[in-house]
């Protein structure tokens, strides 16, 4: 027998050098492509915080939308996108947050959660974990509580939990 996370080791995919030279990019879509894996792997992760009583789910674009949504649905909480500059059509808020070279931002619509609500991150993959620490302030920002962060995928030498100190941190399998 082997546990979820062994299979998910040799499931996931390495591209190496995607989408630049010396990035060694985890592809999901290995998993996601196998019916019973990817019914486990939602269950698995609905697991880690059934016990937790959440509003929102707010999940990183793009590939953190397919198990963001079925988070949203287990957990029956609401589903909201975090986008980067210019993709959600509504008045929005939004973080910059430093990239290694230049900025990124990370927007979602202004009306999408309230002041008060417990909110749960979700992301396919933490890498360095600056796009999840921008998100969980922006969401600070709207004055909702960050109840924890949810990945698929934590790259464990690039200590992007060390970012998200304080909070929760979940995942399902580190390389
Ligand atoms: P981060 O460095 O944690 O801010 O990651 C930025 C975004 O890129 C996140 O949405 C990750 O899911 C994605 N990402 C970063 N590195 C990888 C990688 N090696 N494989 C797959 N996705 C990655």
């Amino acid at each position: 027998m082997h546990t979820l996370a062994e299979r998910l080791r040799r499931e996931i995919r390495n591209v190496p050098d995607f989408p630049k030279p010396g990035i060694q990019f985890k592809d999901i879509t290995t998993v996601l492509k196998q019916g019973p894996l990817f019914r486990e792997v939602a269950d698995a992760l609905y697991a880690q915080w059934s016990a937790e009583r959440i509003d929102k789910v707010v999940a990183i674009e793009s590939r953190g939308f397919i198990y963001g949504a079925v988070l949203a649905y287990r957990l029956g909480a609401g589903f909201v996108m975090a986008r980067k500059r210019g993709k959600l059509p509504a008045q929005t808020v939004s973080m910059e947050y430093a990239l290694e070279y230049g900025t990124d931002t990370v927007e979602i619509h202004a009306d999408a959660i309230q002041p008060g609500e417990r909110v749960l991150v979700h992301d396919d993959v933490i890498a360095t974990g600056g796009t999840a620490q921008a998100t969980v302030a922006l969401v600070e920002k709207m004055g909702a509580t960050v109840v924890g962060c949810s990945f698929l995928v934590e790259l464990g030498e690039l200590r992007g939990r060390d970012r998200l100190s304080g909070y929760r941190v979940t995942s399902l399998v580190t390389f």
